[in-house]
């Protein structure tokens, strides 16, 4: 979409990976409750990402959901919907990122690991570098992890075209999932857009994820 608020905010980005500061952190003062640039960005926790700085954007102008990878969830969507239909947004941007520790596991091996498989136990140990403590009980919460299908890799691993692949997949899976989401509307004038990108942890810039495409 040329000319979009994603558009500027890549610049801004460009800027913010060449050193400069993008945010401004001091109180605005009273804003509306509406985000004023009428985006949602959904983000990984990662502690190396600043999305508010990484993107150029200050207090009041977009709705920042964040979780563990980044992933679209059920919990996202519903912030989505609230955002779009409730508070104006129109413009969705999903951020994935290099190194993520979603590449490093999987969902049987950390169930397994919790659980108290020994085996299971021992690989996440080796795979974070700290003692992984079973609590040996089972539990039927969170019934997903949503870690990177894929061939796993060590934790904070350099970017390869593997892992690249992985992330693109999993950002085509969220967008997939909002873009035909019932109540999500993707023409007409209450239409939004969506577009998915990988932030490279080594550089500071965003690079844009193509779609449709393999979702792995
Ligand atoms: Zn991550």
């Amino acid at each position: 979409m040329a000319g979009s608020v994603t558009d500027e905010l890549l610049a801004n980005n460009q800027d913010y990976a060449n050193g400069k500061a993008t945010h401004r952190s001091a109180y605005p003062g009273r804003q509306p409750i509406q985000p004023s640039r009428r985006v949602a960005v959904i983000a990984c926790m990662d502690a190396r990402l600043d999305v508010e700085d990484l993107l150029g954007l200050q207090t009041g102008e977009a709705h920042i959901i964040r979780n563990a990878g980044g992933v679209v969830t059920e919990d996202a969507i519903r912030c989505l919907l609230i955002s779009h239909h409730l508070l104006n947004t129109r413009e969705f941007i999903l951020v994935h990122h290099t190194r993520c520790g979603m590449l490093a596991f999987t969902d049987d091996l950390l169930k397994a690991g919790l659980e108290g498989d020994p085996a299971a136990s021992k690989l996440l140990c080796q795979a974070t570098g700290r003692d992984f403590v079973s609590p040996c009980k089972c539990s039927e919460s969170p019934a997903h992890f949503r870690a990177f299908r894929g061939a796993l890799e060590p934790l904070d691993a350099p970017r390869s075209g593997q892992s690249t692949e992985r992330l693109q997949w999993d950002v085509r899976r969220g967008m997939s999932a909002i873009l035909n989401h019932p109540w999500m509307p993707t023409s007409g004038p209450d239409a939004v857009s969506v577009r998915g990108f990988i932030y490279d942890v080594d550089t500071g810039k965003l690079e844009e994820v193509s779609y449709p495409g393999a979702i792995g």
